[in-house]
């Protein structure tokens, strides 16, 4: 055996040197074997590699030294646990190479062995630290980034000033709010240096100098509270400004630009007291103003007081239903302009929605108010020009007069309220003060509101009809029908009280739809020469559906069309003429007649009899009541009589109540009547009990 050659290995790089013979037995062990394998060499002679190892001698983990021993090839740096007797398990590294006799037969093999135990401690405790440094700088650069997009990514300008006031961190967005180039700034410059940049370049407002805004960042740092300031640049944006220390003793400011939410509040806070279509003050504005007018302390020998005056449009539905929102919208644009041209200043026109408007001006009396309540009344009934096409409108006023005891705003914009409503009730185009005694009926016309939609979903209404009397014959020739309402509580309600309610609110449209084709209904049941009259509010008849309502009427009961009358009044013919006429027009081409009721009671009657050929004209009652006496009431009666016959229309008188009323009637010549002295109105069944009472006797006779 070749000593010197394994001595000469184990001085170069090992601690020990093997040889084992063809079956991986020790057959030589240098002796400081025993210094790292725990036994002697001696010991261990003659024993296999393979009992000595920790993890035996099979799986992959041997694979590599098998390999080369099975090729009787060279290996170096196989590296395999030893069971040491001490309990350990230690690391080992072996390197051999095949003994070959000179015959050339195999005898084993010979190598150096390592414990390379401590040494792969050390190495891995080296690379463990070598990790964790690694993973520490890559977490720094990692934070460094963050710290970079954070910092970029700031929707605040920001500087990081040390303790002598030296710029130490920046963002762009800092220079960006200030319109600096980034290299304006340098890491080390003061914060008096930067602040004459900004002062010199123009940043700021008028009058604030390097100084003001040193001496504003030293005050902000001293207050323990710090709270944003607010500075206003040269060109009109807002920054609020944040200064907070920081521990070493240096700060940290924030710009933020903060003018469009300021913008934004200031457009919400006018939202929320401004009305958006008109842009008028809303009721809540109202409200605040009202109470600063009631709480100024009167000045020695002021005599005025305030009053409120509660604007409702009439008509104004109508316009909206005929023209579309649009005009609608450009009628209350123009109203609300009309009105703050008439105010003086300290007044307040506000829009308290719909079609309401109010208007909070001082005055010395009551006839003061109700001056400017028909100041304004002319101004809003002066036709508009909408796009081509007038308009006319008119307007009911309550006015409510604070006194000495009653400074309560909400008491008297309720009041102005309540004598609004007996505006309305009282007729269109009226103004009308506030009295106690009205609180009970404006409670009145609120609760017909509130219960009118549901009473025509439950069937509440009925149709009750009224003759109109032939005077040559003394028969009837038609019966009109006259709505009633049955209330659970109230009993019967006259069409007088609800009618205007439901015009107000657009429910007529429905109502009087379910009037029309309920009387048709009933007409077709009476003898075939007797008609039906049905009354047809304005607003019915500006509906867009409404000729459409009337035949498709006729065509579900089947009553023929030359047996239906509809009554309309003058406000019919009002404003809108044009397209009213033409459904007129259209309507009595189909044989439908038309009347016009309650004829002299508007000023212009006369205008419209040129206007369309009515086939009947009813006069109104108030002239019968004086007909018996010689006035002058008989004689437009005669007038009108002479007038109808000259033209085709049938005149017919209403209320005739007394049999003198009649007589006069007869005199002057009118062919038909309509009046409690005949009949008053009275159920379908009594009017049909009545027909065929009158066509038995007929047939008697
Ligand atoms: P109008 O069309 O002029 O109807 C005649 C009114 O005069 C009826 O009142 C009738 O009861 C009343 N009357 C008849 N003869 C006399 C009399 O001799 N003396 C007195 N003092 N009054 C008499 P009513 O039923 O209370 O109706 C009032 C108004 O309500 C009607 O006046 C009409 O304008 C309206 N109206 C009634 N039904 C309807 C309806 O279905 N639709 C619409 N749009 N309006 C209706
Ligand atoms: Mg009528
Ligand atoms: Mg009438």
């Amino acid at each position: 055996m070749p000593v010197q050659t394994l001595e000469e290995l184990a001085r170069i790089d090992s601690d020990w040197v093997w040889q084992t013979d063809a079956a991986q037995n020790f057959t030589y062990l240098s002796p400081e074997v025993e210094r790292f394998l725990g036994r002697t060499a001696g010991a261990l002679t003659g024993t296999s590699r393979m009992t000595i190892a920790a993890n035996g001698g099979d799986g992959s983990f041997w694979e590599p030294y098998f390999t080369a021993l099975d090729r009787r090839q060279a290996f170096t740096g196989f590296i395999y646990p030893y069971a040491h007797p001490d309990g350990h398990v230690r690391w080992f590294r072996i390197s051999g190479e095949p003994v070959v006799a000179p015959d050339g037969t195999f005898c084993g093999y010979r190598g150096t062995g390592t414990d390379i135990s401590s040494e792969g401690q050390a190495r891995s405790a080296l690379a463990d630290a070598l990790a964790e440094l690694r993973t520490s700088h890559a977490s720094l650069v990692e934070q460094n980034k963050r710290f970079e997009a954070a910092l970029s990514n700031m929707t605040q300008g920001l500087c990081l000033f040390d303790e002598a006031a030296r710029l130490v961190v920046y963002n762009q967005r800092y220079c960006e709010i200030f319109g600096l180039a980034p290299e304006a700034l340098r890491i080390g410059m003061s914060q008096r240096e930067i602040c004459a940049m900004l002062v010199a370049a123009g940043c700021y407002r008028g009058g604030t100098t390097v100084d003001v805004l040193c001496e504003g960042t030293r005050q902000a740092l001293l207050d323990p509270d710090p709270k944003p300031i607010q500075r206003e640049l040269a060109d009109g944006r807002i920054l609020a400004v944040c200064y907070r220390t920081i521990e070493d003793g240096g700060w940290v400011s924030t710009f933020e630009d903060i003018t469009e939410r300021r913008r934004n509040e200031a457009r919400i806070a006018h939202m929320a007291r401004h009305d958006a279509l008109t842009d008028l003050p809303n009721r809540t504005a109202l409200r605040e103003h009202g109470l600063s007018m009631l709480g100024k302390p009167r000045r020695a020998g002021e005599t005025t007081r305030l009053a409120i005056l509660c604007l409702d449009l009439d008509r104004f539905k109508a316009v909206n239903d005929t023209h579309g929102h649009g005009a609608g919208d450009a009628l209350l644009r123009a109203v609300s302009e009309r009105l703050c041209a008439r105010v003086r200043t300290g007044d307040l026109v506000a829009r308290l929605g719909g079609d309401e408007f109010a208007v909070l001006h001082r005055v010395a009396d009551a006839a003061g108010a109700l001056a400017l309540a028909e100041r304004m009344i002319e101004l809003v009934s002066t036709p508009y020009d909408l796009d081509g096409y007038t308009v006319e409108i008119g307007m009911s006023v309550g006015i409510a007069i604070a006194d000495e005891a009653a400074d309560d705003i909400d008491r008297l914009l309720k009041n102005a309220d309540t004598a609004l409503y007996h505006a309305k009730g009282k007729g269109r185009g009226t103004a009308c003060l506030f009295e106690a005694a009205m609180d009970e009926t404006a409670e009145v016309r609120r609760a017909i509101e509130r219960d009118l939609a549901d009473a025509l979903k439950h069937g509440m209404f009925e149709v009750h009809y009224q003759p109109l009397v032939n005077l040559d014959s003394n028969r009837v020739t038609g019966l009109e029908a006259l709505v009633r309402w049955r209330h659970p509580q109230r009993g019967l309600i006259p069409p007088a009280t609800f009618i205007p309610v439901a015009e107000e609110t657009g429910l007529i449209v429905a109502l009087g739809e379910w009037v029309l084709n309920r009387a048709c209904r009933d007409a077709v049941a009476w003898p075939g020469g007797i008609s039906v009259a049905v009354n047809v509010s304005a607003v019915q008849l500006r509906h867009r559906t409404f000729a459409q309502t009337v035949l498709l009427a006729l065509a579900a009961s089947g009553l023929r069309s030359d047996r239906l009358e509809l009554e309309i009044t003058e406000s019919v013919l009002l404003d809108d003429t044009e397209a009213n006429l033409e459904t007129l027009h259209l309507l009595r081409r189909t044989g439908i007649r038309i009347s016009m009721d309650d004829f002299g009671t508007g000023y212009s009657s006369l205008t419209y009899l040129r206007r369309f050929p009515f086939d009947k004209i009813k006069i109104d009652r108030s002239f019968v009541q004086d007909a018996g006496k010689a006035t002058e009431a008989g004689a437009i009666i005669r007038a009108l009589v002479s007038l109808g016959t000259s033209l085709g229309i049938t005149t017919l008188v209403e209320g005739i109540e007394t049999e003198e009323q009649l007589a006069a009637v007869r005199a002057e010549g009118c062919q038909e009547m309509q009046g409690f002295l005949f009949s008053r109105p009275r159920t379908a069944d009594e009017i049909a009990a009545m027909l065929t009472a009158a066509r038995d006797e007929a047939a008697a006779a």
